[in-house]
């Protein structure tokens, strides 16, 4: 044993001589560099945003959904930093605005900077480069949220102007409420005549959506609702199906990919309301189709799914006595609250979403990981 010990000690005694002898001999241009990490790029990404949803109405809404949501198969948590360019408390103008176009403004803003200016968004810059693009909501679809990933204006009520600036993009497929600002407007144009003779196939609430003809050759819209659409509670129940026929027509659109954006926009409205029943509906609606998207994204390996919320809404917290089965709820306010905001990421790219960042840092991500024109982006309009 001692023998060999003493062996196996001179063996790498030698070794090592004979290792030093040739480190001399290499040639210095033969060393192999360092690889740079690749970081992995995806051909597509979904960005799904709960308005309102932060983790007191994360929380809860899993205890209501039998302690489980989708949230808790995302491998990449993060926080992200709410506020506005002139407000600690954002509205959710002003923050999907920092989503859609990396920049801070001032509450109310639609797709523009502190100066009123518009900002290019990541859905027109997708658009630019040939991805397919599409925009999902369940409030009307020229609502702050959604309108900030298409429009340009310089207040978020301008609901007739929001649905105008449709008229100026190619957006493959979108699906909300707010027909009457297409349809019967002040201006007497109907938008959704002309957008059919443009090619669009334009469906609405008055056809069950299971009967709306999807023709992938044709740009789609289902106008859900007049106005505002109902709370998930009194019976709309088109978030889910809607999205799940969203992701094959839009990833058979093109080669190039796509960018899709899906709002639970009336968790929100529940925090607003200072109902808990009203913002557990809403999340178990939004999760639900979070788990479809996160399995269909699964199966497809190209896809970056990111979910997150704008702010959150109440001050909403889970009280003692409480159990599991049994919440009792409170909230501190009737507007948002400027508590940091959880973000899920799951896919290629994901790993750039953990830590805490600014929300206009999701924007600055999503450009990168789909490697968008990130040149300056602000024009007159
Ligand atoms: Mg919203
Ligand atoms: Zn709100």
């Amino acid at each position: 044993m001692i023998r060999s010990i003493l062996l196996l000690g001179l063996l790498s005694f030698c070794i090592q001589c004979k290792t030093a002898t040739k480190i001399q001999t290499v040639d210095q241009d033969t060393v192999a560099p360092i690889a740079i990490p690749t970081v992995d790029k995806p051909k597509n990404i979904i960005l799904m945003i709960g308005d309102g949803m932060g983790l007191g109405q994360l929380t809860a809404g899993m205890y209501y959904n039998g302690n489980k949501t989708a949230l808790e198969k995302f491998p990449v948590i993060g926080l992200h930093k709410s506020h506005a360019g002139n407000k600690l408390i954002t509205d959710s103008a002003a923050a999907a605005t920092s989503f859609a176009s990396g920049v801070k403004t001032y509450n109310g803003a639609i797709g523009v900077d502190m100066d009123t200016v518009a900002v290019e968004t990541v859905l027109e810059k997708a658009e630019k480069k040939g991805l397919a693009t599409g925009l999902i909501a369940t409030s009307t679809i020229v609502h702050a949220t959604p309108a900030s990933f298409i429009s340009h204006n310089k207040y978020r009520k301008n609901y007739e102007e929001i649905a105008l600036d449709f008229m100026d993009t190619e957006i493959d497929f979108f699906a909300g409420g707010g027909k009457k600002f297409f349809d019967r407007r002040e201006d007497e144009r109907d938008l959704l005549k002309e957008m059919e003779s443009n090619g669009y196939i334009i469906c609405n609430y008055l056809t069950d959506y299971d009967n709306c003809p999807i023709d992938p050759s044709k740009n789609f819209a289902y106008l859900t609702a007049d106005a505002d659409p109902l709370p998930a509670s009194q019976g709309r129940d088109y978030l889910e199906p809607i999205t799940k026929s969203a992701l094959p027509y839009l990833d058979n659109k093109n080669d190039n990919g796509f960018f899709l954006m899906v709002e639970g926009s009336q968790i929100d409205w529940g925090g607003h309301a200072n109902n808990s029943e009203y913002i557990l509906t809403e999340f178990v609606d939004f999760d639900k189709t979070v788990n479809h998207v996160l399995e269909w994204a699964k199966k497809d390996g190209e896809t970056l799914v990111i979910v997150t919320a704008d702010h959150e809404t109440g001050g909403y917290a889970i009280q003692q006595e409480s159990t599991m089965d049994s919440l009792i709820t409170a909230f501190t306010s009737t507007y948002h609250t400027a508590v940091m905001i959880p973000v899920f990421a799951y896919g290629p790219g994901s790993a750039t979403f953990s830590g805490i960042y600014e929300n206009t840092a999701i924007f600055d991500k999503m450009v990168r990981a789909l490697s968008l024109d990130n040149s300056p982006s602000t024009f007159k309009k």
